[in-house]
């Protein structure tokens, strides 16, 4: 016998299948959402839709934007001579809120992983050799995590971009193994930001 109706069935399955949220959470929700006023809920759906439908990626680093270009890449005040290079907006949601780092970053969206089949063309990658043929950058720092993922995609990234002339550094191994850079405090991501070393 099925315990709930089929709508609220279908409603804990779309919540379960979101990143980080366990059957027992996506049931608060969804016991929850049944008990909004239904104002709430359309504006909650709506708000779901014109998110997906509107946010893109910059054009020059690849962070999501409603825009052509994100805020950053739009500040004339950055220095576009240093690019710090991520695996995500969260990395550099985290790094942004230092407010220490002048320059612009790239997004990856990812890492390479061998394991789990993830190649260097599943990444954003291209897109920043590209950006680095004609641009006036004289540094890259590579700001991938440390894990396994994040060691590989900063060495072949490294490889990469040596022939070129460019610096590369890769921030100091402080951080935490295997840890996220958004779980990592402001002064660690600092020290590690000030600690880099070049490739
Ligand atoms: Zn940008």
């Amino acid at each position: 016998m099925e315990l709930y109706s089929g709508y609220i069935n279908k409603l804990i399955e779309e919540l379960a299948a979101l990143p980080g949220i366990g059957n027992k959470s996506a049931q608060r929700l969804a016991f929850y959402i049944i008990n909004m006023s239904p104002n709430r809920v359309k504006r909650l759906a709506n708000t779901l839709i014109e998110a997906r439908e509107h946010v893109t990626y910059c054009k020059v680093c690849q962070n999501l934007t409603d825009g052509d270009v994100c805020p950053i890449c739009g500040n004339p005040a950055r220095d576009r001579q240093t690019i710090m290079v991520v695996e995500n907006p969260r990395d550099l949601a985290a790094y942004e809120k230092t407010g220490k780092y002048k320059g612009v970053y790239h997004v990856l969206h990812g890492a390479i992983s061998p394991m789990l089949g993830i190649g260097p063309g599943d990444i954003r990658l291209k897109e920043l050799i590209e950006r680095l043929r004609d641009s006036e950058v004289n540094e890259v720092i590579i700001a991938t995590n440390s894990s396994l993922e994040g060691e590989t995609t900063a060495m072949y990234i490294s490889k990469l971009i040596k022939p070129t002339g460019i610096k590369v550094t890769r921030i100091a191994s402080g951080v935490p193994v295997g840890g996220d850079l958004e779980y990592i405090d402001e002064v660690t991501l600092l020290r590690a930001l000030e600690g880099r070393v070049e490739l």
